[in-house]
């Protein structure tokens, strides 16, 4: 890996943005709810364990991460606090399950040869497992569909190595209030829930928000609400909620120089210059997680010794680098910094820095894309 000293480009993390944006969305839960901060992914491309201290700070309970690696890595980190897995598959489930079951962490189970996987590595580590049963109720991936219910729920109730600690589900619409999709996959959840009950007993707790239910539908917290993306700092639904982005990519100008109208940049050259001005190069591209699709239409801002200011991305984004018009009479200079995305701070009064949002619509994607194409080789800074 390359030494981060010699790097330019950095994510930046404010951990206390995601304290604060897990503090503002506990405002909105009733006392018995609890919230699982969902930290897959490493924590969004923040940081595992950065993302997960900063929302246990805020009121976060419980732990949500997809795979078993992961949730082994949070236990091991000392993290104190329930965790959920919930991706695995047999060959790695053999070798991994045993210690996440006699950690006391919760399984998800999605289907009947996910329950022998966990009943298995529960009794290699001679401790019941704390199973989530996952139904399936209209996203057609992980899940047991809700007519399979009663017949895994009673091959759970037969076995001494399986404690049902919940029922759960993710619906597939919850960031448009208006799909009636969602009540649909909540009434198939709840008749679920219901059949589970009668093969049993009481399931202790239920969930299915994740950010876009927990900002829209109070009546769908629950038990248990999951938020990722909103934790970052990105509703997905628009919202009153005062959330703040987490991550900030920055990097420094490589090179800035005057150039006459007609001038071509990039590959393809789909752009030319229609006026004398000043370029900057950046030394950050598509490698660095810059969606290549989303290349001439998204602007950066630049803070220059005297002003910030927003600069058009122009021509083609390359692996390594792209070019900004920084205007006829920019200041700015080798060195300077450029502003990809996210929250400038200690911008003097200008304009504010674009968003992850920003770069999705121009990508035509979702801000969790955007997050966590961040790349490997940008390197990660706690702010
Ligand atoms: N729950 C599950 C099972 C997920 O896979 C995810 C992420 O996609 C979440 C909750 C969090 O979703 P969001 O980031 O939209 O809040």
């Amino acid at each position: 890996a390359e030494d981060p000293r010699h790097v330019p480009n950095r994510a930046v993390i404010d951990p206390s943005a995601i304290t604060q944006n897990t503090r503002a969305l506990t405002g909105l839960l009733e006392e018995h709810t609890a919230l699982m901060a969902v930290v897959k992914a490493d924590g969004y491309g923040h940081g595992m364990l950065t993302a997960a201290r900063a929302a246990l700070e805020g009121g976060a309970t419980w732990l949500g991460v997809a795979h078993p690696a992961s949730a082994l890595a949070l236990s091991r980190a000392g993290l104190d606090v329930n965790i959920l897995t919930w991706l695995y598959e047999p060959h790695t489930a053999e070798t991994v399950l045993p210690e996440v079951i006699s950690s006391g962490i919760n399984v998800s189970v999605g289907s009947s040869a996910m329950l022998e996987l966990v009943s298995a590595a529960a009794r290699q580590a001679d401790r019941r497992a704390r199973v989530h049963l996952k139904i399936d109720t209209g996203m057609g991936r992980n899940g047991v569909l809700p007519e399979q219910v009663r017949e895994i729920g009673a091959a759970m109730r037969e076995d001494d190595f399986i404690e049902i600690a919940a029922a759960w589900t993710h619906l597939t619409d919850a960031d448009d209030p208006s799909d009636p999709s969602t009540d649909q996959e909540v009434a198939r959840f709840d008749s679920a829930c219901e059949a589970l009950e009668e093969e049993v007993g009481p399931i202790p707790l239920q969930h299915l928000a994740n950010s876009a239910a927990l900002l829209t539908r109070p009546d769908l917290h629950r038990d248990l609400v999951r938020p990722g993306i909103a934790l970052y700092g990105y509703p997905p639904v628009p919202t009153d909620v005062p959330l703040r982005p987490a991550m900030t990519l920055t990097s420094r100008l490589a090179l800035v120089k005057e150039v006459p109208e007609g001038t071509t940049i990039g590959y393809g050259r789909i752009r030319t210059t229609d006026r004398r001005t000043r370029l900057g190069l950046v030394p950050i591209g598509y490698a660095d997680g810059l969606h290549r699709v989303a290349s001439d239409r998204c602007e950066v801002l630049v803070r220059t010794a005297s002003a910030d200011s927003r600069a058009l991305q122009v021509g083609r984004i390359s692996m390594d680098q792209i070019v900004i018009d920084l205007g006829p009479d920019s200041d700015a200079c080798a060195g300077d910094e450029v502003f990809l995305f996210g929250d400038a701070e200690g911008a003097p009064t200008g304009p504010a820095a674009t968003t992850a949002d920003d770069w999705a619509r121009a990508a035509g994607t979702i801000p969790y894309e955007i997050l966590t194409s961040v790349a490997g080789r940008v390197s990660r800074e706690v702010r």
